[in-house]
């Protein structure tokens, strides 16, 4: 007897199941795009735990009919795939086939479906691959799917599953997705009995992303248009007519402006004739459009719909099908590439961005807009590409020199052309010598950590030095403004201001943001979850140590939200215990001011040093950041002239 023996299919189905069903969400695509393909309008999940102990999808489609319920459950069972002629021109998401077997095989699933065709429904229930039972029933037009305890007979696979929030932010986005491609079907997501999404039909996609996103996120995006494209087959066979040489392809849908900018390619969603791809090629026809526009290693936000001629698309790559390959694909990339940066380049960002407007009062200015302003003129022209992501300021390359801050109060200069200033509680001003150790300074010049800055109003910015410190002629001398810490200052004064006033501008997340707390930061959380609402964080308990954040102040960048927020819970645990509450909204305002404000190492334009100069001179207090540092230091006219020996 020989050595070589077929798989029996429970095995077959296990291995298949490796393949299409890693996790929750797996499920989810699958029986979604059976769903869809079943002419569905309405389609309903439910999720438990994660999508561990229960998942649920109620559909309106056709059903199965009754022989058709059993046979759903044998390997390579589709109706949707008669000859191999037809894989190479499939026009539903599914084909394979497996999807259910493989569920089947790795779960407890119980199929309720009835076709209207018949005058009953079916039950079929399978518990890891074995019938359970088979009945008849009353039911509903439609299909039911319940998947139980997914994983209960491979302990490795259920090993591999993240936290109960990490698989449904996987199902919610994938939910999302579908229901983005779909906008006149309703769909609705349920968790443990909590509504996360409920779109009801709609005639465009605009409007669906104004259900699923709000309208924030709209009025970043460009509605590209339809790009329709024919191709012309290169190497048709022999004798084909004109007509049948031509294929059609149309891209629309919508992008962001490349001031949006994210951190990673997960806001870029791509269908190709209705499915949810990851695509390598379409992923850099996406990026060679927002070439020179956008600095390299962000990513914009992309809902894109290509549409083909089934045949100019291979979906039978992977399993999970989520991966294509496209008949001409160098052709596929240029068009995709050039219709959306062509709509790009229509809606003229270059001169619709606010940096060659004159610099606008903030007070004027919503502080959403603000800072994107700050944003799009360093992504325009002015930072370097390596600078984007910003540069923390212990990572600054300076000549080293220390600033020896002398004890006590100094002698006060006597500001000969210059208003005297307003008084301050304590009107000295801290002299502060810097050797000349470095060859910098001459000896003896010295350098006033400004305590008052009412002369502001007059400086005329000269330039930056290494990037990161302003350099500015004033009537009293020259002036080093440490940009980081006056641009914190004005965002500070900003966001406390919005806050005293009870509207802060928010952005709505476009998935709820899952964070887990340790036991501390869940106490304080609990404390100060107040004080977070008010400042502009939308969170609520989310299971036990988990909070979910659905919108954050508009300032701050996405990436940048769990950091802030740890940051506050932890500084709040560690200081502020049995701290009154104005201190706990200041340090919640600090920490948002320094999280948007410019970096030090970018460089500034003119304007834009004009402007940082003349909204700190509007500051309530503008000598210190929220954390104590100075921001601005002051060379004497009379030091200047001392030190040229002229008086
Ligand atoms: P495939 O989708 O690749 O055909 P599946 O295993 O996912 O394979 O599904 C097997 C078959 O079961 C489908 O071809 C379809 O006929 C039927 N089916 C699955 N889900 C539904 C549903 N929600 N409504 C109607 N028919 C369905
Ligand atoms: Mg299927």
């Amino acid at each position: 007897m020989g050595r070589i023996r077929v798989l029996p299919d429970a095995v077959a189905n296990q291995i298949a199941a490796g393949e299409v069903v890693e996790r929750p969400a797996s499920v989810i695509k699958e029986l979604l795009e059976n769903s869809l393909d079943a002419g569905s309008t309405s389609i309903s999940i439910e999720a438990e735990s994660g999508g561990r102990r229960l998942l649920r999808i109620t559909d309106n489609g056709c059903g199965m009919l009754r022989d058709d319920a059993m046979l759903a459950f044998e390997r390579h069972a589709t109706s949707k795939l008669s000859s191999v002629k037809d894989l190479f021109s499939i026009s539903t998401l599914g084909f394979r086939g497996e999807a259910l077997p493989s569920i089947a095989s790795v779960s407890r699933l119980t199929l309720e479906t009835h076709a209207p065709e018949e005058s009953t429904g079916s039950v079929v229930e399978i518990h890891g691959g074995k019938m359970v039972r088979c009945d008849e029933a009353g039911l509903a037009n439609g299909t039911v799917i319940t998947v139980r305890d997914l994983f209960f007979n491979v302990p490795a696979r259920k090993k591999f599953l993240r936290s109960d929030q990490t698989e449904l932010a996987h199902i919610a986005s994938l939910v999302t997705h579908y229901s983005l491609a779909h906008p006149d079907k309703t769909f609705e997501l349920r968790h443990d009995n909590r509504e996360l999404l409920h779109v009801t039909p709609v005639a465009t996609l605009r409007e669906r992303v104004f259900q699923v996103f709000g309208s924030h996120i709209l009025d970043d995006l460009l509605d590209i248009g339809e790009h329709e494209k024919e191709f012309l087959l290169p190497d048709p066979p022999q004798g084909l007519p004109d007509e049948e040489r031509t294929r059609v392809f149309l891209l629309r849908g919508f992008v962001s402006m490349p001031q949006v900018q994210k951190y990673n390619r997960n806001s870029i969603y791509l269908f190709v004739n209705g499915r949810l791809i990851r695509d390598k090629l379409l992923m850099h026809a996406m990026q060679a459009a927002y070439h020179n526009l956008m600095p390299p290693g962000s990513f914009p936000f992309a809902l894109l719909f290509l549409d083909c001629d089934a045949e100019e698309v291979d979906v039978n790559v992977h399993p999970s099908k989520t991966e294509v390959r496209f008949r001409h694909g160098s052709w596929v990339h240029d068009y995709v590439r050039d219709a959306i940066r062509s709509s790009i380049m229509q809606s003229r960002p270059l001169s619709s961005l606010p940096m060659h407007a004159p610099p606008q009062p903030a007070a004027r200015l919503p502080y959403s807009e603000f800072s994107q302003q700050m944003e799009n003129a360093s992504i325009r022209n002015v930072i370097p590409p390596d600078d984007v992501q910003g540069v923390q300021p212990a990572d600054l390359n300076l000549p080293t020199f220390t600033l020896n801050q002398p004890q006590g109060p100094a002698p006060r200069f006597d500001f000969t052309d210059a208003p005297p200033p307003t008084p301050q509680p304590t009107p000295a001003t801290v002299r502060t010598k810097i050797p000349d150790t470095h060859g910098g300074l001459p000896d003896g010049v010295v350098l006033d950590a400004v305590h008052s800055l009412d002369i502001l109003k007059d400086l005329r910015p000269l330039g930056q030095l290494h990037e990161s410190f302003i350099l500015a002629a004033g009537r009293d001398g020259l002036w080093i403004i440490d940009q980081h810490v006056a641009h914190e200052r004005i965002l500070f004064e900003q966001v406390l201001r919005q806050r005293a006033a009870g509207h802060v501008e928010q952005q709505a997340l476009l998935m709820p943001m899952v964070i887990q707390l340790t036991a501390g930061q869940q106490l304080e959380y609990a404390q100060i979850a107040d004080e977070l609402r008010l400042s502009g964080f939308d969170s609520e308990p989310f299971g036990n140590r988990t909070i979910a954040i659905s919108a954050a102040p508009a300032a701050v960048k996405p990436g940048d939200i769990e950091k802030i927020l740890f940051e506050i819970l932890e500084t709040s645990e560690r200081e502020l215990r049995g701290a009154s509450l104005d201190e706990v909204r200041r340090n919640v305002c600090a920490t948002i001011a320094c999280r948007a404000a410019i970096k030090i190492n970018m460089r500034l334009d003119q304007q834009k040093m004009e402007w940082l100069l003349h909204e700190l001179a509007k500051c309530e207090h503008p000598t210190n950041c929220p954390h104590g540092r100075p921001i601005a230091l002051r060379y004497s006219t009379r030091d200047i002239l001392k030190g040229f020996h002229r008086i």
